[in-house]
């Protein structure tokens, strides 16, 4: 079976862009698990769902079609019953509220065989909070990404102001700090690193020496 790569770290620490270009590199799928979460949260914003109210948000999540396909980029392109919506999941009041999604363990239980269906197809980069100690616990390669908070809000706001979006540095640095709380001390496999991951801090790299790191590792092994 081709390689199960799971990458893990909190908000801004670049995994998603170096977790898709590993796959690229390697001729792997890359499945964005946080974008299921995004898209499960403007389901539950759109419908008037309480966030607070895990029955509910089980219902919605349970009822909503959520499809995720991989474009010529190898971005994965999100719909919400039948709707793209990868770009609305990105937008600040999502940012702002995911934090409350996921932390609902229905939610989470959902989301994760999900996952694991596409883990278990092998050929796979997933990148999370979990995927190395909950939805791939088996993987081949765990790896855990950090950077200075400083760092991950500068990261995110450069990816914010592309797509028009205006945040200060601290408003962000804020965002994150409150994000990665509510992810580190939920009950239900919150973020946290596998015992088995290897940590790297990628304050000072660029994306390409961050890739190199990740793709050096699973073909020299
Ligand atoms: O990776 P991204 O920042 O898009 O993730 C958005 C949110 O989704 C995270 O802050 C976290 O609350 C949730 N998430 C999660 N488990 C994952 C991936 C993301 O709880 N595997």
């Amino acid at each position: 079976m081709k390689a199960r790569i799971a990458i893990d770290g909190p908000a801004g620490a670049g995994k998603s862009t170096v977790a898709r270009a590993v796959a690229k590199k390697l001729g792997l799928a890359y499945l964005d698990t946080g974008a299921m979460y995004r898209a499960i949260t403007l389901a539950a914003l759109n419908a008037d769902v309480e966030l607070s109210d895990g029955r509910a948000l089980a219902a919605l999540t349970a009822k909503v079609e959520l499809d995720i396909q991989i474009n010529s980029d190898g971005e994965n392109v999100i719909f919400l019953n039948g709707k793209n919506v990868s770009k609305e999941i990105r937008e600040p009041q999502i940012n702002r509220n995911v934090s409350y999604v996921a932390r609902c363990p229905e939610v989470r239980e959902i989301m994760v065989s999900k996952q694991q269906e596409i883990g278990r197809r092998g050929g796979v980069v997933m990148d999370g909070r979990d995927i190395g100690t909950n939805v791939m616990p088996d993987a081949d390669f765990k790896f855990f990404l950090t950077a200075s908070l400083t760092e991950r809000a500068r990261r995110r706001l450069a990816e914010l102001q592309e797509k028009g979006i205006s945040l200060t540095l601290p408003e962000m640095m804020a965002e994150i700090t409150m994000r990665d709380k509510i992810d580190s001390e939920r009950e239900c496999s919150p973020l946290q690193a596998a015992k088995d991951a290897i940590h790297l801090d990628t304050t000072e790299m660029t994306i390409e020496q961050v890739v190199k790191f990740i793709v050096d590792i699973v073909v020299g092994s």
